[in-house]
This record gives structure tokens, sequence and C-alpha cells, in this order.
């Protein structure tokens, strides 16, 4: 499988140098920076060791420009875990050292080699087999899976004691190794997809030459290991699973791909799974039928999935909290990473970038929600990976209601295959009662005071009523060129259930650069102390104000009501 883009971490101003030569390695990769240290970054980050472990646990590849000690102290805690191990180096930050630390089966050498050769020095491998051979054996190239990782390091070992070796099946990337060949050896690298018992002396690569076609109402990834078995080709061959077009959205498919860590990919429906196989790799041996349901395929050749068919398109609805990095959700980070496209207005999609060369933004005015919505699913029914930004929270007045009201009126089946998830964020509401303390402590009422998109006499009769119940309010667009009346209108309602004396607070671009809070009364509130950058709440009956050391009031509505209990 490809390798994602990796991550060059820095600590320092000095780094950023070296740090910018390896990102012309990779182009991709995106170099983080500590927030107060670094200027120019393309992420900055408060806390390091947080930051990397996160990206460790997402499978990012590292290059730390630190020292080696530093980043196995903060990846030591995580390294007994299973899983997947990203590979992990570090350069030192005058590029004139590389490490490969963590990784060995992901490439971490042959990253390390790369690095070096593009610094002008020499990569610290220590790999005993890849000194000796010139390759990892345990770690083959993409298109071929080890058989089993345990009995490779014995081999390897065998190897390395001085034994010979013999070569069966096509392994082109072994002819530029220097192994110990003989065709007598007992010792014996085995390639080929046949299904086989696993022996000691015996080193198993199988190519991932195998294609299933199935349709959606297999009984998950059981029967298509029965089915394997039937036909005595390995599981570890397979390359993907296809299915048609109309079986998009089976959940038993993305089951079954997901248990074999393969990819799934579509195609037009043909008369058969077997035709379905035929048409999408013409260049397969004839399939193998097991039933109705499921055809094996093997190529001559590892398969690539990303040329077969097309993936189920995606598309997320995301909030990006208020603006500030630390208060964006890690679900909401990994989405924006494996972005093909990223729709929203201007405003936000700079704010949720910057994004890799190969991701393209499609800024729009903040208006168009409609549109941006169908086009959203036009993209994603192509089978991209697209991500609908808004601020905050997708789900409270802004996008996700616009993208799930495009599906509902749509009878475009295409559209209804999309995978589609609504990813939550810290709504301006929250961070600025967070800020404040907690007004929003007790029961409370959100409001949008904008007409636009609803008649005046109803946000007139809500307010009334919500003041009425004693519910503390917050107020989202309280105001704005086109609207400069009704915040007015709003407060004078307000007004004939609350005292003056009922606190007030007043948040603007909050999370984001220039913020500020006001604590003050609803008496003293006017509307030009808002405008449409303002979060305003306004206290229940309830609701307390008390000094804080060094300055400023906390605010909080007690969690009882009437009588403390
Ligand atoms: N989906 C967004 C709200 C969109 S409505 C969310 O959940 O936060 C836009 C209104 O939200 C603005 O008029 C303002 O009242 C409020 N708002 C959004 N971001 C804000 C911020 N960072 N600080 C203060 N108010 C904000």
């Amino acid at each position: 499988m490809a390798r994602s883009a990796p991550a060059i971490v820095i600590l320092g101003q000095g780094s950023l140098a070296t740090a910018r030569k390896l990102q012309q390695l990779y182009p991709d990769a995106l170099i983080h920076g500590l927030a107060e240290r670094v200027e120019g970054a393309d992420r900055s980050y408060q806390e390091f060791g947080a930051t990397l472990r996160q990206l460790y646990q997402q499978g990012t590849p590292i290059i730390a420009l630190c020292a080696a000690g530093i980043v196995i102290r903060t990846l030591a805690p995580l390294l007994l875990e299973k899983g997947a191990e990203p590979p992990v180096l570090a350069v030192a930050e005058d590029g004139s050292a590389v490490v490969p630390l963590l990784g060995g089966l992901g490439g971490v050498n042959v990253m390390a080699r790369e690095i070096a050769a593009g610094l002008g020095v020499a990569a610290a491998i220590t790999t005993s087999g890849e000194l000796r051979f010139g390759t990892c054996l345990l770690n083959p190239p993409s298109g071929y899976a080890l058989g089993d990782l345990e009995l490779g390091k014995r081999f390897v070992s065998d190897l390395l004691g001085g034994e010979s070796v013999r070569i069966e099946g096509a392994a082109p990337w072994l002819a530029e190794a220097r192994l110990p060949e003989d065709r007598h050896a007992r010792l014996t690298i085995r390639v080929g997809s046949a299904e086989c018992e696993p022996a000691a002396n015996e080193l198993l690569i199988y190519p991932r030459s195998v294609l299933i076609a199935c349709n959606g109402n297999i009984a998950g990834a059981d029967a298509l290991r029965e089915a394997l078995h039937q036909k005595k080709i390995a599981v570890q061959s397979v390359a993907c699973l296809l299915a048609a077009d109309r079986d998009m959205a089976s959940p038993a498919l993305r089951e079954a791909a997901a248990e074999l860590g393969v990819p799934l990919r579509f195609a037009p429906a043909a008369g058969s799974v077997a035709e379905l196989a035929q048409q999408a790799v013409p260049q397969l041996l004839p399939a193998l039928s097991v039933g109705e349901d499921i055809a094996i395929a093997v190529a001559s050749q590892p398969l690539d999935p990303q040329q077969i068919g097309r993936p189920r398109g995606r598309l997320a609805v995301i909030g990006l909290g208020p603006g500030a990095a630390e208060l964006m959700v890690p679900a909401v980070k990994a989405e924006l990473a494996r972005a093909n496209d990223i729709l929203g207005y201007e405003t936000y999609v700079r704010m949720a970038g910057p994004f890799r060369a190969d991701q393209v933004m499609h800024c729009t005015d903040n208006r168009e929600e409609m549109q941006r919505a169908r086009h959203a699913f036009e993209l994603a029914a192509q089978g991209r990976s697209v991500v609908v930004v808004s601020s905050g929270d997708p789900g409270v007045f802004a996008m996700a209601a616009a993208v799930l009201e495009a599906l509902h009126e749509s009878s475009e089946p295409s559209w209804h295959q999309v995978e589609l998830e609504i990813l939550p964020g810290v709504s301006a509401s929250l961070a600025t009662a967070a800020q404040a303390g907690a007004p929003l402590g007790h029961d409370f009422c959100v409001l949008s005071l904008s007409d636009n998109l609803k008649p005046w006499a109803i946000i007139e009769k809500r307010l009334d009523l919500a003041s009425q119940a004693d519910l503390a309010l917050a107020f989202y667009n309280p105001i704005s060129r086109s609207r400069p009346w009704q915040l007015g209108r709003a407060l004078e309602i307000v007004r004939q259930h609350r005292t003056p004396q009922t606190p007030v607070v007043l948040g603007r671009d909050i999370g984001r650069p220039g913020q500020t809070l006001r604590v003050i009364t609803l008496g003293e509130l006017t509307p030009e102390q808002v405008d449409m950058r303002t979060m305003v709440l306004i206290g229940s009956s309830t609701t307390c104000v008390f000094p804080k050391a060094g300055g400023g009031e906390w605010v909080y509505t007690p969690r009882w009501y009437g009588q403390k209990p």
C-alpha cells in the first residue's frame, strides 16, 4: 500500500531550513512547528509529546528534527501496543545525520536512504539483514505480502548465520539483492499465491495478485476465506474486493474488506461476478466461480487496486471548532488529511488548511449553501473523498443540514451510495461559555437571530417564550449590515422577562487571533457592542458573576434551580 505523507516535526526556528529541504523530497509532507518557537511552519502544535504520539497512532511516518533520545522517550509508552508501526526517523537539525528508529517493516530504511541521499550524508542503517543483503527481506516491495513475521525473522537469522538460499517463483526485486543463492539450499524463499502451510525453512511471500469479485449479500469475510480455501488460494494474496456499483452501500462488503484489510472497489454491474472481474481487469486469468456470489481471479503480476474500478466516494461534513487548532477534534484532523476535495466558505477553507498540492480547494460564497452541498455530492459520487467545512459545529446553523437536505431532495442513486458522515466540532456558544465559566450550566436555548431563512415573527415568538421560561440564551448571527434593527428588538423582548442586572457574555472571534471576551449586564448591552463575529450569551435569573483572581470575572449558572438542594 502507498505510504502516507510524512510529518516533519521541528522544535525550533533553526531546523526550518533542513525541514524545507526534506519537504522537497516529500512534497506532500507538512512541517509541524512548535508554537511560539517556530514561525513559518505549515502547522503549529502546542505540545511535542502529544503531537508525536498522535501522529504515530494515526500511522503517519514521522521525521523529527531533534535528538533520537527525545523521540524514543516520547514514543516509548506506545511501543508495546500492537498494530502497524509507521516509519520514525530522527534527523539532526543541521541535516548532518539520519537515524532510522522505528518502522523497519514500514520502510524506514528506505526513507532513511532517500533522506540521506537528499542531504548528501550516510544513513545510520543498523539492520543486519539489510546491511548484508542490501534489502530487507521481511519488507517486500508494495504488491507483495510477507507470510509470517516471526517465522521470517528466524529465516533471516539462519541466513545471517551463513546458510544459502534458493528462490522459487518470480521475485524480480530480489535479483539485485546480494543473497547467497544455491539451487540445492535448504532455505527457500517461495513466492506465489497458492495457499500453503508455513514451514520453518521457508520464507513465504505472497504476490497481491488475486481479485475477489462478489455480491453485496455475501456472508462476511468468512465466506470469502472459505471460497479461497476451496480454490487453494492464500488469503494474503488478495489485492482487493470488487463489487457492482449498486452494492456500494452494502455493510457486509465494507466489513469483509476491513476484516481482510484490503481495499474495496466498484465497477458497473455485469452479468455475473466472474464477468464483473473480467470486465474490470481484462488481463486476469479466467475467474474461478464459487457459487453465484463469489468469483476469484488470479493475475500473473501483482494487481494495483488503484487501477481497478473506483472506490466508494466519501463525503464528510466537518466542524472546525471556533478556530484554534487545539479545539479541533482529532477525527476532523484525520478527515482533512485524507480529503481529495475541500469545499466551503473561503474563510473556513483557509482556516482548515494548509493543504497539500494534491488536495483541491473549492471556495464559494457563504450564501451558496445548497449549490455547495450538491457540488459535494457530485464530487463524492465520482469516488472522491470530499470534505465540506463549517466553523464550530456543522450541525449548528451550518452545512450539515444543507447537505442532508440536498440528499433528501435528490433521486440520483449515486448520491445515496456515497458514504456520508457528519463530524462534530466545538460550537461558538460552547467555546464562548467555556471561556466565561459556565453561563450555560443549566437549561439553555440556542437561537439564530437571522431572519434570512425564517420569518421574524417566529424569532420574536421563540425569544418571548424562551425568556419567559427563564432559559439562558445563546444568540448566533446576532446582527449584520443587512439586519441592523433585529438585535435591538430582540433585547426589548428579553427585557420584558429579565432584570437589567442579568449577566451577559459577549465573545468575539473566540479561538481566533484578536479574540475578546466581555462580561456586562443586560442593562448595559446595546447593539453597537455586537457584530456578526460575536456570540451573545444572556444569563437566566440564577446566573451569577464573581471576580476572578488576576482580573476579569467568572460567570456561571448553577445546576440547581429554585431552592439549593
Ligand atoms: N456552526 C457555527 C455557527 C455558524 S452561525 C458554530 O457552531 O459555531 C455564525 C455565527 O456564529 C456568527 O454570527 C457568530 O454569532 C457565531 N460565531 C461563530 N464563530 C464564532 C467565534 N469564533 N467567536 C464568536 N462567535 C462566533
